[in-house]
């Protein structure tokens, strides 16, 4: 072979040799990258995640040191949250005795290096690494450690999102860092980016978690502060309906009609009262699960007839017409009565409370098929806007109008009496055509 060819031929040897070099580096860094971007979708904790990506990009990518630490904006202080060294890098420390994974930075005020990268957020090279640690820890022999993990160069790359930086990458190489191909570079970049996401995802996951506890707990407060404040009030609002009761029925002697009418006055009030802490009692005994259930079987239309002739004062002093249409026929279900009687009791207090003029009709009917039976109660009142309608049985919700119209109420009874329905595996919703126009309410029971 003529010696021109024979040194053509090496050379395209040696060319593809590189090319083949470079090839499995950049194989290398895709798959990492793939990797780091599994850790971040399933791993949510900043700890566990930091951890796991340290390990695996300084083992795949031959670092001696991968630290991520996490940056403070308070106290202006770095803490490891991931750390990976090489043994070469592990033996030494231990020789040197310095260890540095446990180390907080606390204040980077003191490391001007690192200092500057947390504020212009720009990638930095250390000439030493005695240059971060040597002041935290000044009896390590930085310069014997950086020898014998064969450490030549260490970059400082800031993790920023939302224009903040959140932490830093500390990496040390045993190349210089100009020995990178522009692919390494620019893959460092890359996983910086993927780092610094999922890290703020992992955070926020968690401030997330610690505010949801805390919220928690405040709701349990505030359900048990409601639970005492409503028990402590019933025993005085006890005595003061009964003694305003007896004094009307002139169990202490004749009184004036002027009396009459103020102490009239008291006895309504404290029974409006009783039934807003009644309400109050019913809310905390569900989010506290006590609310307690005695099943008997109980027929619907009677009780329903029992209600209506209970109302039949209110619905007097409203003005207000009351229909029940019914076939006779018998609709047993499996039921807490004193419950049931409550919830129909609420639906047509409020169809009184909402309605001017008109009236109520209640119809019931039963699904021979479904075995479902259908209690509707229809009012003339003023209705409720199709948009307000799903909230309505959420807690402590009200219609505006309910509010406007000056009609006292806590928005409480219907989820309590959601809460009942759904206990006897029923339900309740409502129907409206709008304001002004009038509502339905549906209460649906399992026939037995
Ligand atoms: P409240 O104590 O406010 O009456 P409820 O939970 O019983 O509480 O009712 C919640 C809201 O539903 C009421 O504030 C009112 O806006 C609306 N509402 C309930 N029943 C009717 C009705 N028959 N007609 C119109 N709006 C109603």
């Amino acid at each position: 072979m003529p010696e021109e060819t024979a040194e053509h031929l090496k050379e395209v040897t040696e060319q593809l040799y590189k090319r083949n070099v470079d090839l499995a580096v950049r194989n290398k860094i895709l798959s990492l990258l793939r990797e780091l971007y599994q850790i971040s979708i399933l791993t949510l904790e900043p700890k566990d995640l930091a951890t796991k990506v340290a390990e695996k990009v300084q083992v795949a990518l031959d670092f001696e040191l991968f630290g991520v630490f996490l940056y403070n904006e308070n106290e202006m202080s770095l803490t490891p949250l991931g750390f990976s060294v090489s043994s070469k890098f592990n033996d030494s420390q231990k020789i040197q005795g310095c260890s540095l994974e446990r180390l907080t930075i606390p204040n980077t005020s003191v490391i001007p290096t690192l200092a500057e990268v947390i504020k212009n957020k720009k990638v930095r090279e250390i000439s030493h690494i005695k240059d971060v640690w040597g002041t935290l820890m000044p009896t390590c022999d930085f310069t014997a450690l950086a020898n014998e993990a064969n450490i030549k160069s260490t970059l400082v790359l800031p993790l920023v999102v939302r224009d903040q930086a959140i932490g830093l990458l500390m990496l040390c190489l045993n190349r210089e860092y100009t020995e990178l191909s522009q692919f390494e570079r620019e893959s460092i970049f890359n996983f910086v980016n993927i780092i610094a996401v999922a890290l703020d995802k992992a955070i926020l996951y968690k401030e997330i978690q610690i505010a949801n506890a805390r919220l928690k707990e405040l709701d349990k407060q505030k359900s048990e502060f409601v639970s005492i404040a409503s028990h402590q009030l019933r025993s005085p609002l006890t005595a003061i309906k009964g003694y305003s009761s007896m004094i009307l029925e002139g169990s202490f002697g004749e009184i004036n009609d002027k009396a009459r009418g103020a102490i009239d006055r008291i006895f309504q009030s404290s029974q409006r009262l009783v039934l807003i802490i009644e309400d109050f009692l019913n809310l905390s005994r569900i989010e506290q699960g006590r609310m307690q259930y005695e099943w008997a079987t109980i027929e619907l239309r009677k009780l329903v007839e029992g209600v209506i002739a209970e109302m039949e004062g209110p619905l007097k002093d409203a003005q207000l017409s009351i229909d029940f249409s019914h076939d006779n026929q018998e609709y047993n279900i499996t039921a807490d009565e004193g419950k049931v009687r409550q919830v129909v009791t609420n639906i047509i207090d409020n169809a009184i409370k909402y309605t001017k003029h008109g009236g109520i009709t209640l119809k019931i009917k039963k699904d021979s098929d479904t075995r479902k039976i259908l209690l509707e109660i229809t009012d003339t009142g003023i209705g409720i806007p199709p948009d307000v309608t799903p909230k309505l049985f959420q807690k402590f919700s009200r219609a505006e109008d309910a509010g406007k119209a000056n009609i006292m109420g806590t928005g409480l009874g219907l989820y309590v009496a959601k809460q009942i329905m759904l206990a006897h595996r029923g339900n309740i919703w409502v129907d409206s055509e709008g304001a002004g126009k009038g509502s339905t309410f549906y209460l649906e029971f399992m026939a037995e």
